[in-house]
Parts: structure tokens; C-alpha cells; sequence
């Protein structure tokens, strides 16, 4: 398939596509596809049970995948000192330690994925993104949609960026997940995680905590102050972070989905607009 050129030279032949399936965008939690207690500890049989089921859904729908660094990113960040950009050479090592280990669960993902016969291809965050401040500055998505246009898988997940203030940020495949859905106008954005969806509070924490199935986006909002992630290391965020970037989505025209990543058949319910149990919320 030929590009063609804009007049200044640039590829333009996917800025104006309309892709043949409608897109679903999926962020895998990194709380299932790793331990996230336990340093650069993938859960391989978590992520055959994701395969199987973006499988059933690439019928049909397009899919960008994003996945969470989990241990791969959490950990390592606090380890080196990165969760606020640079501060000094000595960063660098352990950026670079870092980098080269998320790479390593992009790399065990798409094994499996291709295992499964499905045709992803990995990107890298900090080769199309560059954010202010840890918010997304400018992201080049005409690679990606190339990508789809041909049937492919575009995988990516968070990373560690190149930011015009601080250096460099840590970017959460959360934000990742929301900015591409509402860019590429996604028929829905998925969270998966290890809980069913969003409840009034931590559900590992309080056993009384109850799941809260429909939010509009004003209710939503007011949940990101009580949501955290108390029970693992995590730097972006927790569910806090996802409700905030799915509020964003949500505002911004994408309907947005929580479901238990670790319940076989929730992802294929959702992606296809079915009834299934977790939370949604809903554009105004
Ligand atoms: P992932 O790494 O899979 O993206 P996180 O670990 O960041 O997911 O966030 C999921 C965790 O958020 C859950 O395991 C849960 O303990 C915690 N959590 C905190 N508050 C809430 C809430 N109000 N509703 C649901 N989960 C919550």
C-alpha cells in the first residue's frame, strides 16, 4: 500500500483514515499481567487468558493494546529515583536499566500474543511521545494507524518519556490508553485490572466496598480523591490515575469501561458493548 505524500513530504495517507473496524482501545493492568509485589515477575498465563480473548474480539474491531509496567516500571522507578524527571546524571544508569526492562515485558507479552496467532506490534511510548509536565505534549500516531489500516495489533504500554520541562517523566499506560481513545474517536476505552471495576472504596482494603456499575463523569470526578492503589507500589497513580484519564475520555466523547481483567470472558462482554459486571462511565 503506497503512501501518499502531503506537499511538504510528510506521509499523510493514514492522517485521514477511517479504519475498517471500529477501534477498541485496551489497557491491560499491569496488577495482572505482573506480580506487582514482586520485582520483574510476569504473569504469563494472565497474559495467554488476555490473548484468547482480544483474539474473539479482533473479529470485529480494530484493537490498540496498552499494557501497565506493573513490576517492570513501579519498582525500579522507585528504586532509581525517577518518579520526577531529571535531577542528575546518576539517573541515567538506572533509566536505562529501567527502559531496557520494560522492554523485556514487551518483550514476553508479544510471545505470547503471537502464540496466539494475533499480529501485534510493539511501539515504544517514548518513540511518538513526548509529554510536558508528565502530560502528553505531542504524540505522532500516523505510524500506529498504519498499523491498524493493515490489521495489525499496535502494543504499547507505560514508559518512560522524553518531557520538555523535566527532561523526562514517567508515563502511565493509563494516560497512554485515554489519549489514543479519544484521538482515534475509540467506540470504547477498556480498563482491565484485578478488581471488577470501581467501587466507593479500595475493595482490598474494605470488604464492604461496593461496585459502582454507572457513573456519569461529575461522579466519577468526585471518586479520584478516595481511589488509590494501597495495596502494590505504584508510581502513576493507581485507580486514582485511571479515573482521571477515563474522565478525560469520557468528557471528551469515548464511553469508558472498568472490568476484572482476571475473569475470563469480561474483556470480549465489554469490547462488544454486552452486559458484564464492572463500572462504565458514561460520556455527557
Ligand atoms: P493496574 O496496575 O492493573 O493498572 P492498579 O494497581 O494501578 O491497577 O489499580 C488497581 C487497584 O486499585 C486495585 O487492585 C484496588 O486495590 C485499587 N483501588 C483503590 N481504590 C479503588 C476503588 N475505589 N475502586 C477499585 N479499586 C480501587
Amino acid at each position: 500500500m503506497p503512501i501518499v505524500k502531503n506537499e511538504d513530504g510528510t506521509a499523510s495517507r493514514w492522517d485521514a483514515i477511517d479504519l475498517h473496524k471500529p477501534l477498541v482501545v485496551f489497557k491491560l493492568g499491569g496488577s495482572v499481567l505482573t506480580d506487582k509485589k514482586r520485582i520483574y515477575t510476569p504473569r504469563v498465563s494472565a497474559m495467554h487468558r488476555a490473548a484468547e480473548e482480544v483474539k474473539v474480539i479482533m473479529r470485529r474491531y480494530s484493537v490498540v493494546l496498552i499494557h501497565g509496567a506493573g513490576s517492570y516500571g513501579h519498582i525500579p522507578v522507585k528504586k532509581y529515583r525517577l518518579a520526577s524527571g531529571y535531577r542528575n546524571g546518576a539517573q541515567l544508569k538506572g533509566l536505562s536499566a529501567t527502559k531496557s526492562k520494560l522492554l523485556e515485558l514487551e518483550s514476553v507479552l508479544d510471545d505470547v500474543f503471537l502464540a496466539h496467532r494475533i499480529p501485534i506490534v510493539p511501539i515504544f511510548a517514548s518513540d511518538f511521545i513526548v509529554t510536558r509536565n508528565g502530560r502528553i505534549d505531542t504524540a505522532e500516531l500516523v505510524p500506529l494507524k498504519g498499523w491498524l489500516d493493515l490489521g495489525c495489533v499496535p502494543s504499547t504500554g507505560g514508559d518512560i518519556v522524553p518531557d520538555v520541562q523535566n527532561g523526562f517523566a514517567i508515563l502511565s499506560g493509563d494516560q497512554i490508553a485515554a489519549y489514543i481513545a479519544v484521538r482515534l474517536k475509540a467506540r470504547r476505552l477498556i480498563f482491565g485490572t484485578d478488581v471488577d471495576g470501581v467501587f466507593d472504596s479500595n475493595p482490598k482494603v474494605d470488604r464492604r466496598a461496593k461496585l459502582l456499575p454507572n457513573l456519569s463523569v461529575s461522579e466519577a470526578s468526585r471518586l479520584i480523591g478516595k481511589a488509590t492503589s494501597r495495596t502494590a507500589p505504584d508510581v502513576t497513580g493507581g485507580m486514582a490515575g485511571k479515573i482521571r484519564e477515563s474522565v478525560i475520555a469520557a468528557s471528551k466523547g469515548v464511553p469508558v469501561w472498568f472490568i476484572n481483567l482476571a475473569k475470563h470472558g469480561r474483556l470480549v462482554k465489554a469490547a462488544s458493548g454486552g452486559k458484564v459486571r464492572g463500572s462504565q462511565i458514561v460520556p455527557s
